[in-house]
């Protein structure tokens, strides 16, 4: 059964009923495509009930970006949704007004130092916050036993789970891994503003962090002395590249010594759109 929710109170209303029931969340801001599927599928599989919030919230989109663009398909959504043919009962939550979210006078931020500062955090001033206010609001009006994010947006889900350890919040948060086209770029929502010719253009992304992975790989022991970061200065003299950096996967530090599993992330604007992936890569140093 699927089961659509425009209005905030009447979810509450009916979640009450389901207190005994396992449940799990997957927060969207709609325009589905497979990578959100695959959430959506891992929720149905380890859940009886999964609630699917849509849901383009305001708060974590700076003044120049593209909110007003961002592509709203509510009744396809719930076609792809319905496509699944999951045997589970689905809530679908689109509250119908960000008011639904965020009521009159609603006035507390959730902040996180320290995680949030560099990458996205850098070049997005207060996307954080807004991603941090509107999924703690999503956690208390869902109530998920299990909450589901992507890998492609790595430094988010490091944030939720952050947030989460931090307020002691009673959700697990597990990050399922980035699903791509063949061509391997990672599907986005914003890939539709790409003309064919840019799409071309910005497998350059998954193709960089590729090579610098095998880099990483096929030098089975590190020398600690090598600068990581010296490697990807030939690349970042390309303006297009908003950032491109090899950190430690567990913190989003410089990665040291004691860095077990590396992260290369990659921010690259094509025309006026900026995509972002990464790839997880295992790295040992020489001892
Ligand atoms: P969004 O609608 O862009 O806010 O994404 C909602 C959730 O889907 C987030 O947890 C994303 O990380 C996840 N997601 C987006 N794209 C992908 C992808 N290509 N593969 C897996 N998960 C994804």
């Amino acid at each position: 059964m699927i089961k659509l929710f425009n209005k905030v109170n009447e979810f509450k209303e009916y979640r009450k009923s389901l207190t005994s029931k396992s449940i799990g969340l997957v927060p969207t801001m709609g325009n589905l495509h497979s990578g959100h599927l695959s959430l959506i599928s891992q929720s149905a599989l380890e859940n009886e009930v999964t609630i699917v919030t849509i849901f383009v919230n305001p708060l974590q989109f700076g003044p120049n970006e593209d909110f007003d663009k961002y592509p709203r398909t509510l009744e396809q959504d719930i076609q792809k949704i319905e496509s699944l043919s999951i045997d589970r009962d689905i809530l679908i939550l689109s509250p119908s007004d960000p008011k639904e979210i965020y009521p009159d006078n609603f006035s507390t931020t959730i902040s996180i130092k320290g995680l949030t500062e560099n990458l996205c955090g850098a070049s997005r001033p207060g996307h954080f916050d807004g991603v941090t206010t509107v999924v703690y609001q999503l956690f208390k009006i869902a109530a998920p036993k299990t909450a589901y994010f992507g890998q492609k947006d790595f430094q988010q889900q490091l944030v939720i789970k952050k947030m989460v350890n931090d307020l002691d919040l009673p959700v697990e948060v597990k990050t399922m891994p980035i699903v791509r086209e063949e061509s391997g770029l990672a599907k986005s929502s914003r890939n539709q503003y790409l003309s064919d010719q840019q799409i071309l253009e910005a497998l350059e992304l998954n193709q960089t962090l590729n090579k610098i992975s095998d880099i990483l790989t096929n030098q089975t022991y590190l020398d600690a002395s090598i600068d990581l970061n010296s490697l990807l200065e030939p690349i970042i003299k390309d303006s297009r590249w908003e950032y491109l950096e090899i950190l430690d996967s567990e913190n989003l530090q410089e990665i040291t010594p004691k860095t077990n599993s590396a992260v290369i992330l990659g921010a690259l604007k094509i025309g006026s759109t900026r995509l972002i992936d990464n790839q997880v890569t295992k790295i040992q140093y020489a001892r």
